[in-house]
Order: C-alpha cells, then sequence, then structure tokens
C-alpha cells in the first residue's frame, strides 16, 4: 500500500499542459514524482509552464511543441518525449477548444476545429504512445471530456459530440488495450476557472450565477481540484480501473 500514488520513474505527456486544467494535472504529476512533457502550440506559455514546475518541484521537465490537428507534429512530439525520457507511462489528453454557435451556424472547418483538437487528436496521441507503452509493459491514458459529455447546450454541436466522442473512445481503448496492460479513463471536469470559461463568461450571459446555482456545491472549481483525480488515475491505485469516466463537478452531474 506505500507509495500506492507515487509517479516516481514515470514519465508523463500532458497535452495543453500550458494552462488551465492541463498545467494543474501537470503540477499534480511532477508532485508525485513524475517527469513532465508538456504539449501545446503556445511556445511562450509553455516555456513558463516549464520553468513554474521545474522551480515548484525540481522536476525534470520539457516543452514540446505540438498542433494536435497535425498527425505529423503529434508523432514527432512522441519521439521527442521518449528521447528525453526513454519511455512515455501516461499520457493526459487534455488540450481543448471550443467554438460557440447555434448548429445551424456553423461552417464545416469549424466543426472540424473542434473535433480534430479535441477527438481526433485525442485519437491520434493514445495511437501513438502506444508503442512505447505496450514495450514498457503498461500504461496509464487520461482522457478530458466534460459535463458536455452527458448532457446537451444549443450551442455545443461539435465540443458537445467530442466530449461524447472522448467517453466511447475512452471505453474503446479500455478494452481494447487491457490485455496489454494500458488502463484508459476519462475525467469530466464540471465548470472550472480557467481561460476556456473566462470566454464562455463572455459569450454566455449569466453563465457566472448560473453555474453557482446548478452546482450542488454552490461554486465554480478550480483548475487545481482536477489534479488528484488525474494522480490517482495515473498510478498503481488505479490498476483495476478502467474504461469509466469519473466527474470532478461539484456535484453537477448529480443533480436534478
Ligand atoms: P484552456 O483554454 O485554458 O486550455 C486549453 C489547452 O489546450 C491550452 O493549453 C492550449 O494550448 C491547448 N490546445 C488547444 N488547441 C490545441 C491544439 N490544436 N494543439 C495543441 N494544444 C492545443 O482550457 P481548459 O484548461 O479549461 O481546458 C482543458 C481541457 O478541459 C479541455 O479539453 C476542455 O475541453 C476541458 N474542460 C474544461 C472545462 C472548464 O470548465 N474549464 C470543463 C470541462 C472540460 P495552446 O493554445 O498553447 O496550444
Amino acid at each position: 500500500m506505500k507509495d500506492l500514488f507515487s509517479l516516481a520513474g514515470k514519465v508523463a505527456i500532458v497535452t495543453g499542459g500550458n494552462g488551465g486544467i492541463g498545467k494543474a494535472i501537470a503540477r499534480g504529476m511532477a508532485s508525485m514524482g513524475a517527469d513532465v512533457v508538456i504539449a501545446a502550440r503556445n511556445e511562450a506559455k509553455t516555456a513558463q509552464a516549464v520553468e513554474d514546475i521545474r522551480k515548484e518541484f525540481g522536476a525534470r521537465v520539457i516543452g514540446v511543441k505540438v498542433d494536435l490537428r497535425e498527425e505529423g507534429q503529434i508523432k514527432a512530439m512522441v519521439r521527442e518525449a521518449v528521447e528525453a525520457f526513454g519511455h512515455i507511462d501516461i499520457l493526459v489528453n487534455n488540450a481543448g477548444t471550443n467554438i460557440r454557435k447555434m448548429p445551424q451556424d456553423y461552417a464545416p472547418a469549424e466543426w472540424d476545429e473542434v473535433l480534430s483538437t479535441n477527438l481526433r487528436g485525442a485519437f491520434l496521441c493514445a495511437q501513438a504512445v502506444y508503442p512505447s507503452m505496450k514495450a514498457a509493459g503498461g500504461g496509464k491514458i487520461i482522457n478530458i471530456g466534460s459535463m458536455t459529455s452527458i448532457f446537451g447546450g444549443a450551442k455545443l454541436a461539435p465540443y458537445g459530440t467530442s466530449k461524447g466522442g472522448i467517453v466511447q473512445l475512452t471505453r474503446s481503448l479500455a478494452v481494447a488495450w487491457a490485455p496489454d496492460n494500458i488502463q484508459v479513463n476519462a475525467i469530466l471536469p464540471g465548470w472550472i476557472n480557467t481561460d476556456l470559461t473566462r470566454q464562455a463568461r463572455k459569450e454566455l450571459p449569466g453563465l457566472e450565477e448560473r453555474v453557482v446555482s446548478r452546482t450542488p456545491v454552490g461554486r465554480w472549481g478550480e483548475p487545481e481540484e482536477l489534479a488528484g483525480a488525474a494522480i490517482f488515475l495515473a498510478s498503481r491505485a488505479a490498476d483495476f480501473v478502467t474504461g469509466v469516466a469519473l466527474p470532478v463537478d461539484g456535484g453537477f452531474s448529480v443533480m436534478l
């Protein structure tokens, strides 16, 4: 039982790890002893996150520039991670984007933008790390879903589709790769204070108050509150947990 949650000697890739929920999860992984690869597009933001996490935990952290819409860049990201640390044990598919419109107003390119980042990107990252995880004798994949994995919303057609898909992707990969000792799970965050939801507050008047009144704990969540669930699912403690979608939502998903 000792060190059940330790990630010492493990290597974790966190996509979108340069801010918001991803950075909080990357900090969580580093705090438990993992080496961390922060993968995102904005190099300045990534460099800052790398420096912050190195300073805070003395961890081995690198930043890799990747656009998840590009398969070649995903493969290069995994190559770079393996070159730096030798193996990959944990993948956190966290990067995500949203475009809010009524369904009738989306251009096909906008649909593709959201789906290729949130769902296709997550799938390609999982595919790309699979050989390394299999060779290492196992691994953990954590996909970040959303309350929109469960609920619908008027201005959420592509985002909700991508996040619903993330849950089914999680289940399919969990079943497929169970014999390889790779556990695949999803975390479904409730409403969390990040850049993404700062934008949502601007675009959806009254959102701030609606979230507070609709969430049983009566407040928004903070990115750091996702770290515990991610550490659990990345650790030995979750070796017999696979294919689940764990809400971390202040009770949002269980309230009528
Ligand atoms: P942020 O906007 O703060 O973070 C999004 C991250 O994704 C950034 O690090 C961004 O980095 C990265 N990213 C976006 N597009 C790409 C791309 N094409 N290639 C590589 N990286 C990309 O949002 P959050 O922290 O809020 O969101 C993180 C995850 O949590 C997302 O999947 C989101 O859908 C999910 N989520 C968030 C909720 C919330 O309330 N905040 C609720 C439920 C789910 P860069 O721009 O540098 O590429």
